[in-house]
């Protein structure tokens, strides 16, 4: 019984990368001390997956932006608009890495960014490759050998992992009519072949394959790619030794595709689908060579490993196709957990009970280790105190009375369909809200305004007690002030507060709801540098005292125009925390839902016309296979509802989702029915506007007219542009304006820039039109 690992987060336990990039981007360090951050951070990882007992380490699993970017450049398929700066301006690889990932706007280059989305269901977002019809590849970087040099030299048992070729085409998307881009595997199966024989020359044995496309519901075109890629890779290079992961979900209808493929070791996430372990293990299998690696530690959440259940799953394995042909892994990579327990050390956050529950990525690996040494020397007097104590661990979570409120479960018990119902339906509401006297092509942001490196240090001072709560709030009340005064002077129409006072959007209520605990390092990689901090959910959540009001309140009082209240609704909440796992996520949600309610209630009485309550997340919870979201998205847009359904007609509910398609589940948004919903669009040219338009989405809505995840600047005319085109989907009288999203991680100087060039190009079309 062999152990691994399918990747560590990168971003290093004090976030390191994080640091070191943004230093690069502002010039303060050079590209060689960018490069030893990284490699410290990859010896660092490499040492202690090898110390915490895992056989196999990953390689390449390293990024200094994004694994899909990564496998954009090992294979060149690098979009045309970045050409000359390869050519004429002689970037080097790193620097064109990020000018993909983030624009590059100087020496009077102008190139927009590349289009970001959700990976699969997680909160982790990557680059999306673009392919034209007649694509080229070629092994353009060669990371993934230097990398593996770099870990065989320091004398690790590397495994290099790359995204499979199949779901890196079907993790693109088409640049032009006329060609599917799963017609490209014949051009880019060469360049695998390259890199797997480059690999091999270099000594190395294995090569984990990740495709978790394998979770999806596959077309026939799709599953036979796979078994061309396979068959294929295996004949030119028989010697490598092929991992393939599927993760997320399970296999479904691709089970029989999975089972058929050459490849040394399949890998199964056994946290998401214990039940097809069976299915694999049936008579084919058995008389197969196969290796088979069981997903069985959560590399998705931070719950401690439930041993028991473990060992039965090994078990049944085991009788089946005996130890030898058994591997043992986190389900996914560990990506997407915090790194270190271990590092939480104040009692405040993580208290005592609590964290004994919970396992990070250096925890899980531990985890790993001990099942298979469980699992192999069941008699070791070690092996039964550790068993022993990790039951004593669930048993203690299962029966803390910290978890449970009957009040919460009472109410939520008591939920009715009225409850869901607004009062009118949406052109009832459009008439009275006529009252906010809004012009046309009405002007807003997505509520958050940058977050100063002072605003932070304000907030780290308060935290640690070196600012009293009066001195801090005052701070935040004057940046607030002059928020409102400076929306005001450039013409805004509805108003933000700024959201000073908020260090994530999910971490605020979470910090205020009852049955949230909270890291002080748990971060983990969002996109490129951004990391998050999800909070752990674990018990019943209700709402002791009100949130958001006195902020709102306050800002409101300052000005005669519109502000908008702010809230983050009860699916992003959930989705963006560490869940419990001990009863079904739409509980939990409705939990959450009934404490916005209120809040939301709470605003309206103090006044607040306007409410956005942010769903950013509705879509990533969305589950990959097709049989099983009718009945998520009952329940998501239900609570939704439940949150706003409560205010009078003409207080107006706005909504804002980002990095979102909406194809598959327009009916869906339409269903939630908020009076405005801006959504992030300008990365992708509107195209999203598609599916609103086609289904004839009734209530008004406002497609972002900038990107604000690259500090590049746009012109009023690329703007005007931007509308334009949006008003060939939707009236004029149901178009709001507005950037794609907040703008807390941007600087003053590009926002405000920005939003003037925005008031203008609005204030432009309405005198066109
Ligand atoms: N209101 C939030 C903000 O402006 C929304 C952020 C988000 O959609 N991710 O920051
Ligand atoms: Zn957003």
């Amino acid at each position: 019984m062999q152990t691994h690992n399918l990747g560590y987060p990168r971003i290093g336990s004090n976030r390191e990368l994080k640091k070191a990039c943004e230093q690069y981007w502002q010039r303060r360090i050079d590209g060689r001390q960018l490069e030893q951050t990284a490699r410290a951070i990859r010896n660092n990882n490499w040492q202690l997956q090898k110390d915490a007992g895992i056989d196999l380490i990953p390689v390449n699993d390293f990024s200094f932006y994004d694994q899909v970017l990564d496998t954009c450049l090992m294979t060149g398929a690098i979009p045309e608009r970045y050409h000359p700066l390869m050519e004429r301006e002689r970037l080097n690889d790193l620097d064109l890495f990020f000018a993909m990932a983030r624009g590059y706007q100087q020496n009077g280059y102008d190139l927009t960014a590349m289009e970001m989305t959700k990976w699969f269901d997680t909160n982790y977002h990557y680059i999306v490759p673009e392919f034209r019809k007649d694509q080229k590849f070629s092994f353009f970087n060669q990371t993934v050998i230097h990398q593996f040099i770099e870990a065989k030299k320091a004398g690790y048992a590397a495994k290099p992992v790359l995204i499979g070729p199949v779901t890196f085409l079907l993790s693109g998307k088409e640049k032009e009519a006329g060609f599917h881009r799963i017609d490209l595997l014949k051009n880019l199966l060469p360049v695998y072949i390259e890199v797997l024989e480059k690999l091999d020359a270099c000594g190395a044995f294995y090569v984990q394959l990740d495709e978790p496309c394998l979770a999806l519901d596959l077309s026939r075109e799709e599953q036979q790619a796979l078994i061309i890629a396979y068959t294929t890779l295996q004949k030119r290079v028989p010697n490598i030794k092929i991992i393939l992961t599927n993760y997320f979900d399970c296999f479904g209808k691709n089970l029989e595709t999975a089972l058929s493929l050459p490849v040394h070791t399949l890998h199964v996430d056994l946290v998401r689908c214990p039940s097809q372990l069976d299915d694999i293990l049936a008579t084919g299998f058995v008389n197969a060579r196969t290796h088979l690696s069981l997903g069985i530690v959560d590399g998705r959440n931070i719950w401690k490993n439930n041993f028991q259940r473990s060992l039965t799953l090994i078990e049944t394995a085991k009788q089946k196709i005996g130890a030898d042909r058994i591997w043992l892994a986190p389900s996914c990579s560990l990506l997407h957990v915090p790194c270190d327990l271990d590092m939480e050390t104040e009692e405040k956050n993580l208290t005592g009970e609590i964290k004994q529950w919970v396992a990070f990525a250096k925890q899980k690996l531990a985890e790993v280790a001990v099942l298979k040494q469980i699992a192999t020397s069941p008699d070791k007097p070690n092996s039964k105190a550790l068993l022993a104590e990790n039951t004593r661990c669930i048993e203690a979570r299962n029966t803390s009375s910290l978890i449970h409120n009957q009040q919460v479960k009472a109410r939520v018990t008591a939920i009715t369909a009225s409850d869901a119902e607004r009062k009118s339906s949406f052109p009832i509401r459009k008439e009275k809200q006529q009252e906010l006297d809004l012009p046309l092509f009405a002007t807003t942001t997505i509520g958050s305004f940058p977050q100063t490196k002072e605003i932070r240090n304000w907030r780290a001072q308060w935290k640690k007690q070196q600012l009293s709560d009066t001195d801090y709030n005052q701070l935040l009340q004057e940046a607030t002030n002059k928020a409102i005064q400076w929306q005001e002077t450039i013409g805004l129409d509805v108003l933000v507060h700024g959201e000073f006072e908020r260090n994530d959007m999910v971490e605020y209520f979470g910090e205020q709801l009852a049955g949230f605990a909270f890291t002080q390092n748990g971060w983990v990689q969002s996109y490129g540098s951004r990391c998050v901090k999800p909070p752990v959910l674990y018990g019943d959540v209700c709402r002791p005292r009100p949130m958001t009001v006195g902020w709102s309140a306050y800002a409101q009082s300052l000005t005669g125009k519109p502000v908008k209240g702010m809230l983050t609704g009860p699916v992003t909440i959930l989705q963006w925390s560490f869940v419990r796992d001990d009863q079904p996520r739409s509980v939990t949600c409705n939990q959450i839902a009934l404490a916005i309610r209120d809040e939301v209630l709470d605003l309206e009485k103090a006044g607040i016309k306007i409410i956005q309550i942010d769903e950013p997340a509705i879509r990533e919870g969305l589950p990959l296979r097709k049989e099983q979201q009718p009945e998520y998205l009952k329940w998501a847009v239900t609570a939704f509802r439940i949150t706003s359904a409560g205010v009078q007609d003409k207080t107006q509910i706005h909504t804002h989702m980002c990095y979102s398609e909406f194809n598959d589940i327009i009916d869906h948004i339409a269903a939630m029915d908020a009076d405005v919903i801006t959504i992030e669009t300008s990365r992708s040219q509107m195209e999203l506007l598609d599916a609103f338009a086609s289904f004839e989405y009734p209530n008004d809505i406002g497609p972002g007219v900038y990107d604000i995840h690259a500090p590049r600047v746009p012109s009023k005319e690329e703007m005007m542009g931007l509308m334009e085109k949006a008003l060939t989907y939707i009236p004029a009288e149901r178009l709001w304006v507005n950037p794609d999203c907040g703008l807390k991680t941007r600087g003053w100087e590009e926002t405000s820039q920005a939003l003037i060039a925005m008031v203008q190009a609005a204030k432009t079309l309405r005198k066109k039109i």
